[in-house]
């Protein structure tokens, strides 16, 4: 017998379980950091993933980076370092615009041990909420990394599309909302996207001269 397919609204909850996180050693970039973690216990604090996920996406600094570990705790609860931002960046910016039946073979392009935390960290518990407003489904995240894949699911869910800040360092991913074509993320950046451009073309007319 075909099950019966209902459509239901769903809140994505991440309650983080919080941890201190030690830098192993001190770098200037980001990318090279290393962490190790020590699990502390669940945290009263509720954030919203897709701001979480944005966060994370936007993370440039080393200091940015402690605050965000800081603040979000354990990341996934099968490793207990974290390293490798922007590799975990480009990740979950492929996940967004990438099918989630087709996000095993990922692990072809990716590290297969970061993919392999991604598959596990795709389910969730979930129950009702009946009590305040409208009633819906509500998925539960502790950790990080299940927050933005659950995100990402639910956006893959309602057909959502992403792409991606075409000012050179920012590459933000951004939803497309309408036909009408846009190159970034915001109006800041397409601002100095084009003060960026004027100066080139000023340069390369002294050039000519
Ligand atoms: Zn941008």
């Amino acid at each position: 017998m075909a099950q019966k397919l209902v459509n239901v609204p769903i809140k994505v909850v991440f309650g983080p379980m919080h941890c201190e996180w030690r830098l192993t050693a001190p770098v200037e970039d980001a990318g090279l950091a290393v962490y190790t973690r020590r699990i502390t216990g669940r945290g009263e604090r509720k954030f919203d993933p897709w701001s979480i996920r944005a966060a994370f996406l936007g993370l440039h600094s080393t200091s940015e980076l402690t605050r965000f570990l800081q603040t979000t705790g354990v990341f996934t609860p099968y490793d207990d370092n974290f390293r490798n931002l922007v590799e975990w960046q480009r990740l979950i910016c492929k996940l967004m615009t990438t099918n989630p039946q087709k996000w095993p073979t990922l692990a072809e392009r990716f590290d297969k041990r970061k993919v392999t935390q991604i598959l596990r960290n795709s389910t969730a518990d979930c129950s009702f909420l009946w009590a305040s407003g409208k009633p819906c489904a509500r998925l539960w995240a502790s950790y990080t990394l299940r927050a933005m894949v659950l995100s990402v699911q639910v956006d893959h869910l309602r057909g959502a599309k992403f792409r991606f800040c075409m000012k050179t360092d920012c590459g933000k991913p951004y939803e497309v909302t309408s036909a009408h074509a846009r190159l970034y993320c915001s109006q800041e950046c397409a601002h100095h996207a084009s003060v960026r451009r004027n100066r080139e073309n000023r340069r390369r007319e002294r050039q000519i001269r």
